[in-house]
């Protein structure tokens, strides 16, 4: 069979029934993995590029497969979105952030926002809003320390639920994303009927954004776009200085990449922000 490149070891070279049978058998371990305790959340830093400091962190969910490893969420998030395991994953995640930022109260870090990426299917759960507002109370935690990502396929299906769904976020207090920005397919109205905070631009534009015109020319037409709008712009997988010095020059606000730093655990996030050693060039 063929390399697919990443590591998704066993899935491409066995048949397609082992394949069934792998799922189905990651399937039921997934069912354990709340009750086990096997998810983790990393962290990865965003860079304000005016003040070139670190306020805000987005988590980005593991899971500690008994057997298998440390597994990144496309082995299993995809998964869960149809077995609709995703909602309790998702409840999960939304509880855990809100530890961390009440474990972060009295430290230096505690200034810190946490962005969680939430899937058009967590949004069908009539109880997320609830159950976000409960997370936050429980943990005594201000919603405005809390950040939701959304794709814009929300904005195609189910949109009256969703808009919904949205505003009682944002009622709450809960700051609004938008996450990779330009690929949706979905109309641009939704920016004037409804108020985001944030647009997070897909790493596809960025990768060649140094070298390509048009990506060059998207890039700075979004950041234009969100700022006339009075929105935030991220740049989402900048790796390079010179993608970091385009961005900088065309005003994009905040950038997040392997360049500042990969998703890392709590602890060591606390390690490096206390060393001040993300900040290039500084
Ligand atoms: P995303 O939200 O678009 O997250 C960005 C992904 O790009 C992350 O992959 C991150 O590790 C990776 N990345 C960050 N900087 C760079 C860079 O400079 N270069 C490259 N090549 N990649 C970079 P990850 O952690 O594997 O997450 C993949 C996707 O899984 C996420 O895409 C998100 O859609 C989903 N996901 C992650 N955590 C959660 C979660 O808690 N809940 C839900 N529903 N989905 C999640
Ligand atoms: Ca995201
Ligand atoms: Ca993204
Ligand atoms: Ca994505």
């Amino acid at each position: 069979a063929k390399e697919q490149g990443r590591n998704t070891y066993q899935f491409y070279t066995e048949g397609m029934q082992d394949r069934e049978v792998l799922r189905l058998e990651l399937d039921k371990d997934l069912s354990q993995a709340l009750t086990n305790n096997e998810f983790v959340l990393y962290y990865q830093p965003q860079l304000d590029l005016d003040s070139s400091e670190i306020h805000s962190v987005e988590a980005l969910i593991r899971w500690h497969h008994p057997r298998r490893g440390l597994l990144p969420p496309i082995e299993f998030i995809p998964l869960a979105e149809e077995s609709g395991r995703i909602t309790e994953i998702g409840r999960w995640v939304v509880m855990a952030a809100c530890r961390q930022l009440a474990a972060w109260k009295g430290t230096p870090y505690e200034h810190l926002k946490i962005a969680v990426n939430l899937s058009g299917r967590e949004l069908d759960d009539e109880k997320l809003v609830d159950n976000i507002r409960e997370a936050l109370d429980a943990e005594n935690v201000s919603a405005d320390r809390l950040e939701v990502e959304l794709t814009e396929e929300i904005f195609i299906q189910n949109i009256e639920h969703n808009l919904n769904q949205l505003s009682r976020l944002r009622q709450l207090g809960v700051h609004l994303a938008i996450d990779d920005f330009g690929v949706g397919y979905s109309s641009l109205g939704y920016l004037r009927d409804f108020p985001v905070d944030l647009l997070k631009i897909d790493r596809s534009f960025i990768t060649d954004v140094a070298e390509r015109h048009d990506d060059a020319v998207i890039t700075r037409a979004v950041i234009n776009l969100a700022h006339n709008l009075g929105i935030q712009v991220v740049a989402e997988g900048v790796e390079t200085e010179a993608q970091l010095t385009f961005l900088k020059n065309h005003r994009c606000n905040l950038v997040q990449g392997y360049l500042i730093s990969r998703p890392i655990p709590a602890e060591e996030l606390e390690k490096v922000l206390a060393e001040g050693i993300l900040v290039p060039g500084a």
